[in-house]
């Protein structure tokens, strides 16, 4: 009750700037990234919605379509990999995407005020933070917390035969897809009742490609 309620006053907070709360579905938004992402390797990027009228229909509000879970690296920017616009995706980004109490709530505030149904977890190749948490070597100040939440991705990936770096990339973020779909109360909820849909992907540093990865991707591991 006490969720619904505090929702409801973030509703009402929102509704202040005109935010229109229509959303597309997680599938429909998935479909977009997709194809955005073609366009970028294709050499065929439009560079939708980025002029400045665009900046002053954003005025208004937003209603981000997709949310994107991130790298900080320099080399993974989201709107120009997905060849998207202006207020289009709610992006959080962290060294190795790693969450924590204030990126999950940002996640709850896009899905559960801002509408956007679909959650995109993305890894990249050549990641500094997973290669960092694969030689566990002694880092400085809170560089450790990234490590840390990163480690049990490494060890799964010493597990399994192949690319230590490459098979860790992708294991942290099947575990991240999996920590946020289990998060309470919002987003299990969001997963729980199909009106979200939360995935992974892997984007390629040296061909620009965005692989996504099954939904089963950690369980056929084992
Ligand atoms: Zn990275």
């Amino acid at each position: 009750m006490k969720i619904l309620v505090s929702l409801l006053l973030l509703f009402c907070l929102q509704a202040q700037f005109h935010c229109v709360f229509a959303q597309i579905s997680p599938d429909s938004a998935l479909s977009k990234l997709k194809l955005g992402n073609v366009r970028f390797l294709n050499g065929k990027s439009i560079r939708p919605r980025q002029d400045l009228e665009r900046v002053k229909e954003l005025s208004a509000g937003q209603k981000p379509f997709a949310i994107i879970v991130g790298c900080s690296d320099s080399r993974v920017p989201s709107e120009i990999i997905f060849d998207q616009g202006l207020g289009d995706l709610f992006i959080v980004r962290t060294a190795g995407q790693v969450s924590s109490y204030a990126s999950w709530g940002s996640i709850e505030f896009a899905n559960a005020v801002l509408g956007s149904k679909l959650i995109l977890v993305l890894g990249h190749t050549q990641c500094g933070a997973v290669s960092a948490a694969c030689k566990i070597p002694d880092v400085p100040g809170h560089i450790v917390t990234l490590i840390n939440a990163i480690k049990p991705a490494a060890a799964k990936a010493r597990e399994i035969p192949g690319d230590l770096l490459e098979n860790a990339v992708k294991i942290n973020v099947a575990m991240q897809v999996k920590q946020l779909q289990n998060l309470e109360p919002v987003l299990s909820k969001a997963v729980q009742s199909q009106a979200t849909k939360i995935v992974g992907a892997v984007y390629d540093l040296s061909t620009g490609k965005v692989e996504f990865l099954a939904d089963n991707y950690l369980e056929a591991l084992k």
